[in-house]
């Protein structure tokens, strides 16, 4: 059916195409009984791409992506392309997707939802309720500063250099990214970086001052790194929205990740500039990778990637209401005892990613009755 709102969907490799189409049950159920259709186009990424056209992300491809509202993707790799030249690995598809589109705001939710509380590192209490939200800038700073690489110096013996490097324009529009979740949530932002260290937290630092004068709303706090990860594990329901550059996000992000117990539930969003009309290009995806060892076996928690088309409709669709619909089905899931391998516990029932996909869909049908 022909929609205004215009999604791409990229399977990619391994558990991709198994947990995607438990998403795509959700928007027939979306479809159905919330009257809101999606124009849904498919392509391939990853090695699945290599394989039909040599290349894991084929021009064809980038083109949709470009044009349409929203980018799902499943997962991409596996060790079947191990060997392969690594500007035609399947990861490579993934970044370039992320770099053609400019996807600079990299958001990466640490929810824990309450009937998987226990199985966090962590003591129940300290994470029990957690919600925060960390922005990571994602194509700038240290993994592409120039110049990098090893070369032989005057002495004769081999040094290395890599470049933290960030414009102010590259600090300011993630950091207004982060101001707006924090508008959109509870009003806390914590900007991190090394401004003790670093002359690029001290820029950084500078910038997030001066766009907080902008959201005089927002309670805006400074945190060096250093300090963040430890306030991770000590006392993480202090944080809303934490917004850092690429390498400490990278690390920060990894780290609450572990605080919510299992990576088959992260889902995350990547978002660009705003065009004229205010709509930017986004992507979709889970945290985790393709998972080859149980692939095709019908194992796979989709529950990252349902919650990752729940991100879509919140950040690209402004549907605040159904994304909230489609996380409490999930929660509900849970409550009622249902577990994929990856985050079973004893006394609960195993399910297959087909099984949970549908309770999911049977929670939506009872949440809109
Ligand atoms: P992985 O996330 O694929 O798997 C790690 C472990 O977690 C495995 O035991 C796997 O079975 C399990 N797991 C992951 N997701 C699961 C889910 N939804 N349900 C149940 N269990 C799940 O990481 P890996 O093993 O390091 O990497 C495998 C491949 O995935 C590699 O080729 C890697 O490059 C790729 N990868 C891709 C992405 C991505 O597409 N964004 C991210 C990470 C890794």
């Amino acid at each position: 059916m022909s929609s205004n709102k215009k999604m791409l969907f990229l399977p990619g490799d391994g558990i991709g195409p198994e947990v995607m189409s438990q998403v795509r049950h959700v928007i027939e159920w979306m479809d159905k009984r919330r009257h809101v259709s999606f124009d849904v186009q498919e392509d391939l990424v990853g090695g699945a791409a290599y394989d039909k056209h040599g290349t894991s992300l084929a021009d064809a491809t980038l083109d949709i992506a470009q044009s349409v509202d929203a980018v799902l993707l499943g997962a991409v790799g596996g060790p079947k392309w191990d060997n392969v030249a690594r500007d035609a690995r399947p990861e490579a598809g993934l970044l370039k997707l992320r770099k053609e589109m400019d996807l600079f705001a990299n958001l990466r939710p640490a929810t824990v939802i309450p009937a998987l509380a226990e199985a966090s590192s962590l003591k129940t209490e300290l994470v029990s309720g957690l919600d925060m939200m960390i922005v990571r800038e994602l194509t700038a700073g240290l993994y592409f500063g120039q110049p990098r690489g090893v070369s032989i110096n005057a002495d004769g013996i081999r040094e290395v250099v890599d470049t933290q490097r960030y414009t102010e324009a590259e600090i300011e529009r993630v950091v207004r990214v982060a101001f707006d979740l924090a508008g959109q949530r509870n009003g806390k932002l914590t900007s991190v970086e090394k401004a003790n260290v670093m002359e690029s937290g001290v820029l950084w630092r500078e910038i997030a001052t001066t766009v907080g004068k902008d959201y005089p709303d927002i309670e805006l706090e400074h945190m060096y790194a250093d300090n963040c990860a430890m306030q991770l594990v000590r006392e993480p329901k202090q944080f809303d929205v934490i917004v850092t550059d690429n390498l400490f996000g990278d690390i920060l992000s990894d780290c609450a990740a572990m605080l919510t117990g299992s990576l088959g539930m992260l889902p995350s969003a990547s978002l660009g500039a705003p065009d004229s009309d205010g709509r930017r290009k986004a992507m979709y995806e889970p945290v985790h990778g393709s998972a080859p060892d149980i692939a095709g076996e019908d194992k796979a928690n989709p529950l990252a990637t349902i919650l990752s088309y729940a991100m879509t409709l919140r950040y690209s669709f402004d549907m605040a209401e159904d994304a909230n619909y489609i996380e409490q089905a999930v929660q509900n899931v849970l409550a009622n005892g249902l577990r994929t391998g990856d985050i079973m516990q004893p006394g609960m029932t195993l399910v297959s990613c087909t099984q949970m996909g549908d309770a999911v869909t049977k929670e939506l049908d009872k949440l809109a009755a």
